[in-house]
C-alpha cells in the first residue's frame, strides 16, 4: 500500500538541522505514526512521503518555508516572570509556558533578569533547514474515527 491522503503511516525517522546543533530520532523508541494529508507533519516532509511504500528509506532536506517557517525577529519579547507557568529554575535555552492575552504559549528563554525574562516565541526549529532520514515501516487505511479527528490513533495513544 502506498502513502496517500487518508492513510496512516508508521515510520522511523532521524532529523537534524544543517548545523547539527539539533538532532532528534525515533531510534530505540516507538516509531512515529501519523495520518497522511492532514498537516500532522511538516509540509516539506509530507509531500515527499506521498507514493512511498513500506520498506522504502529516503533522505530529504526541508527548507524553513516548508518546515517550521522563517524566524520572526519581532517574536522576541520581555515578559514578567510572574506570567510564567511553573517558572522553576530559569536559565537561557530552557523552554517555558507563558500566560498571554491569547492563552498559554510556548517560548524559549533568551535572558533572565530580576523581574523579567526575554523570551523567544519562535518555534525552536524556525528558520532552520532540516535533514530528515526516514524509513517507512507500515501503511494502512485510517479508521473513520481517525479521519473524523484528523490524526492517527496508535498503540499507547492516551489522548482520549
Ligand atoms: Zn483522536
Amino acid at each position: 500500500m502506498e502513502v496517500s491522503k487518508g492513510k496512516v503511516v508508521t515510520l522511523h525517522y532521524k532529523v537534524a538541522d544543517a548545523e547539527g546543533s539539533f538532532t532528534e530520532s525515533s531510534e530505540g523508541r516507538e516509531p512515529m505514526t501519523y495520518l497522511h494529508g492532514y498537516r500532522n507533519i511538516v509540509p516539506g516532509l509530507e509531500s515527499e512521503m506521498r507514493g512511498k511504500s513500506p520498506g522504502d528509506s529516503f533522505k530529504v532536506s526541508v527548507a524553513p518555508e516548508h518546515g517550521y517557517g522563517p524566524r520572526d525577529e519581532t517574536a522576541v519579547q520581555r515578559v514578567p516572570i510572574k506570567h510564567l507557568v511553573h517558572p522553576g529554575k530559569l536559565a537561557p535555552g530552557r523552554a517555558v509556558v507563558v500566560n498571554t492575552s491569547v492563552g498559554q504559549r510556548q517560548a524559549t528563554i533568551l535572558k533572565v533578569g530580576r523581574f523579567n525574562v526575554d523570551l523567544d516565541f519562535n518555534h525552536p526549529l524556525a528558520g532552520k533547514t532540516l535533514e530528515f532520514d526516514v524509513e517507512i515501516l507500515e501503511v494502512r487505511d485510517a479508521t473513520d474515527e481517525e479521519l473524523a479527528h484528523g490524526h492517527a490513533h496508535g498503540p499507547g495513544d492516551g489522548h482520549h
